[in-house]
């Protein structure tokens, strides 16, 4: 024998003796059988780990946008009725809001506006057409106490629309259908009901309750060019307030959730948005978290981040603002077959991007649809 074919005997024995140290310790833990399943429950586990960056963000590949129609499918926006499209503004040649929702109005004899005036001096409103809001079917076409001539349309999913102070010919008759658009009448020339002057009254009920009209129509051109799918709606607090507890989330806090849909109100930015981009940014502040206290006051990272410059001296009201301003600046110039929230990050978008990481806008995506569901 060689020194070679020696040194290979030994090492042979080594790897026997070494196997039977194994299998002893296989013994010990059972059986081999156990040791079989624990093996494969191991590499299980390896491959899952190895998987998640893939899982969470997609191959680079996959994350540019590919436009499908049914990549919005899971959600009800707000502001879209049944044929997919917005509610209209029922008096397109007039933008301005004379009374808004809820405040006193004495005029037309009720303790609170259940509705929202619209007007412009008197020579530019009178006569002017209105037009059905959505579809629906007449149900009152005619004179109303403290609405003067009115009508009033019911549309699918318990939603009533009301057009006060109308001048007498109507355009519609109660039982009729009406498209979305449609034109119903005009307003009312001269004092009409009890109202002070001429001005569409445009009130919204949700299940018989006076809603605010603004939460389902805005006047043309009133607001930048945000997308209907990430515009407002008002935030469904007791489901995200449940769903942000589960997380033990520090934004689990009506006062801060008021904040945020406040925030979001005012840019027309959906705060449940607003809210899941602190998911993607923060895991939504767990409040267990070092530093959650100071987290919560910049949870978007808005000027970067919460941590430091003048991302670090802002409240929880004023970065949520910046944040739906941001949001807005971003939505701009977006080309009709991207997705709303790709473009956010997208390079080529000429405003900027909020995230370095492409796979954000997958994981705000992916927390968006969890927090409307
Ligand atoms: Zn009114």
């Amino acid at each position: 024998m060689s020194e070679g074919v020696v040194a290979k005997s030994l090492d042979v024995i080594q790897k026997v003796q070494r196997a039977r140290r194994l299998y002893r310790l296989a013994a010990l833990l059972g059986s081999s059988t156990a040791l079989i399943v624990l093996l494969i429950c191991f590499l299980g586990l390896l491959i899952v780990v190895a998987l998640i960056p893939y899982l969470i963000f997609g191959k680079e590949e996959n994350m540019a946008y590919q436009a499908s129609a049914s990549s919005w499918g899971w959600m009800e926006p707000a502001y879209i009725d049944t044929d997919g499209s917005a509610y209209a503004w029922p008096l397109p040649t007039i933008t301005r809001i004379t009374s808004t929702f809820g405040q006193r109005d004495i005029g037309e004899g009720a303790e609170t506006h259940k509705g929202i005036d619209i007007a412009n001096g008197a020579a530019n409103t009178e006569l002017q057409p209105i037009y059905a809001t959505a579809a629906g079917t007449v149900v009152i076409a005619g004179a109303a106490e403290g609405y003067g001539q009115v009508v009033r349309i019911e549309h699918e999913g318990d939603l009533v629309s009301i057009y006060g102070h109308l001048d007498s010919h109507m355009e519609v008759s109660v039982g009729d259908t009406v498209q979305k658009g449609q034109r119903i009448g005009r307003v009312g020339a001269g004092k009409v009901g009890r109202s002070t002057g001429p001005h569409l009254h445009f009130e919204i009920r949700k299940r018989g309750v006076a809603v605010n009209p603004l939460d389902y129509v805005k006047p043309p051109n009133a607001e930048q060019n945000m997308p209907l799918e990430l515009s407002y709606r008002p935030l469904r607090t007791e489901a995200v307030m449940q769903y942000l507890t589960a997380k033990k989330s520090a934004l689990a806090d009506p006062e801060i959730l008021a904040m945020i849909d406040k925030a979001g109100k005012s840019q027309n930015v959906d705060p449940h948005f607003l809210i899941a981009i602190t998911g993607q940014e923060q895991s939504f502040v767990p409040s267990n978290k070092l530093h959650a206290d100071l987290i919560i006051r910049n949870p978007w990272n808005v000027f970067g981040c919460w941590c430091s410059g003048k991302g670090a001296e802002l409240t929880t009201e004023e970065s949520a603002l910046i944040a739906a301003k941001t949001i807005v600046k971003l939505s701009q110039s977006r080309p009709a077959t991207v997705d709303p929230i790709y473009w956010l990050v997208s390079r080529d978008n000429p405003h900027g991007y909020y995230a370095e990481h492409m796979g954000w806008w997958i994981g705000v995506k992916a927390f968006y649809k969890a927090l409307l569901e």
